[in-house]
């Protein structure tokens, strides 16, 4: 069995434990995020999503967050450390020596973007990637969507026909295009799109097609090494505004928000394994000591004198329901709370209505310090008292609170100030 010491163990590579890791990072400590595989960012659209709903469409995310019930996360976190975190974020994903020079995130919390998703609804967002500005339906009058028979996770009749049915003047092009079919999916048309002839030669077909007002909605693949020069040679070519519109999983710009998060633990000095699933730990008296991870080759074990836990929720396995209908965290064996008393229902037949399970996470205290141990802090969907998907908070939670769990952390760890 190897073994590793670090100061801090973040233990879940989603946005959450992402940026704790990275934030710790720039705080001087040496930390380690070790997760099983990659987290949701990989499969969600890539957007920040602070708060969509509360529970009617919220404008301002700033104004709805003083609304919370006080066992909300937002509640918890606190409204400064929310603002602070999107500051962060805003200025990491858009430093010139970031993943993506000159890629940016846009938006704010004083009023959220109105986004089509994959199946033309439109979506509530605080921050989004550059190449979705230009879909915000609250300053479209037309737009075109395009789409390719040949890409199966992105159906353009079907985004457009809603969104017409929104009450936007919507025309759809379908563009047949060549492509090896074991790269037709989202990452193979990424790859394309980073090559500048093959997009060149894409807009000289599209180009003639396009007779409709407004800009152009394309599924979003626009590359995955350079986005900002594919969405500048784009919409040069066309002579429109282009924007992405998020298919169905995996999510390319999701990935373009993991490698951005992951440029800025590595550049802080932090370290990430991924494969690296905790099997059981070790407890000190009120601390965790340590935790064994099963990778392949050998098993390790990793020290540190904190740990943030930002393992996500029930979709990540991270809290299971058992045979007995009993809730379980899995990773440290911690108390959960929001689980609906025994013999109380735990889902309700309508699957768009809340669930009574949703709010359920590890019990935490005001600084999300888990119950009952005294060096864990909790981070994402790991924590309690939020219906996120109803919401529209998963994301913003996710940053918020792993910006909030580094600060608690490096200030209990003495690491001083993060700067
Ligand atoms: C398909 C999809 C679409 C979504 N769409 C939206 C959206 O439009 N808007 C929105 O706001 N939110 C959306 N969400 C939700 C949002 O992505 C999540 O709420 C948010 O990403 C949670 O982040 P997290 O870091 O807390 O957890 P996750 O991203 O789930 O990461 C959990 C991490 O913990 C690791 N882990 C779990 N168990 C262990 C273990 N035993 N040992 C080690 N590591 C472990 C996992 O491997 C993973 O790395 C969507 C989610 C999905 C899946």
């Amino acid at each position: 069995m190897r073994r590793r010491d670090h100061d801090v163990v973040v233990i879940g590579a989603g946005t959450a434990g992402m940026v704790a890791g990275a934030r710790l990072a720039e705080a001087g400590a040496d930390v380690c995020v070790i997760a099983k595989g990659v987290g949701s960012t990989h499969l969600a659209p890539g957007t920040i999503d602070v708060l969509g709903y509360a529970p009617g469409r919220v404008e301002s995310p700033a104004d709805a967050l003083t609304s919370l019930a006080a066992d909300h996360p937002y509640a918890l976190i606190g409204s400064a450390a929310v603002a602070d975190a999107v500051d962060w974020f805003t200025a990491t994903a858009t430093a010139a020596a970031g993943a993506f020079p000159g890629y940016a995130y846009v938006g704010s919390l004083e009023r959220n973007l109105l986004l089509p998703t994959a199946v033309g609804a439109l979506k509530p967002s605080a921050l989004v990637p550059e190449t979705f500005v230009a879909g915000d339906a609250r300053q479209l009058d037309g737009l075109t969507v395009v789409g390719t028979p040949l890409l199966r996770d992105f159906h353009a009749s079907l985004c457009a026909d809603n969104l017409r049915a929104a009450g936007l003047r919507t025309t759809t092009v379908s563009l047949e295009v060549e492509l090896d079919r074991v790269d037709a999916n989202a990452l193979g048309f990424a790859r394309r799109f980073d090559d500048p002839r093959w997009r060149a030669a894409f807009s000289a077909r599209l180009a003639p097609l396009l007779t409709g007002a407004g800009p152009v909605g394309l599924p979003a693949v626009l590359g995955l090494r350079d986005p900002h020069a594919v969405l500048t040679d784009l919409q040069a070519q066309l002579g429109r505004r282009v924007f992405e519109i998020p298919t169905l999983p995996p999510s390319v710009p999701g990935m373009r928000l993991f490698e951005i998060l992951h440029h800025a633990l590595r550049r802080a000095g932090g370290r990430l394994v991924i494969g690296a699933g905790v099997v059981s730990h070790r407890r000190e008296g009120d601390r965790v000591a340590e935790v064994q991870t099963a990778t392949a080759g050998s098993n390790t074990t990793y020290a540190a004198d904190a740990f943030v836990l930002a393992s996500g929720g029930f979709h990540s396995g991270a809290i299971t329901l058992d045979s007995h209908w009993q809730a379980h965290e899995q990773v440290l064996g911690l108390t959960l709370t929001g689980v609906p008393d025994a013999g109380a229902p735990r889902f309700v037949p309508s699957y768009f209505a809340e669930q009574p399970l949703s709010r359920a996470g590890v019990a935490v205290g005001p600084d999300l310090r888990a119950t009952g141990v005294s060096n864990v802090v909790v981070a994402g969907a790991s924590l309690p008292g939020s219906a996120s998907w109803r919401e529209a908070s998963g994301e913003g939670i996710a940053l918020a609170s792993g910006y909030r769990a580094a600060e608690v952390t490096a200030t209990a760890l003495g690491a001083g100030a993060i700067a």
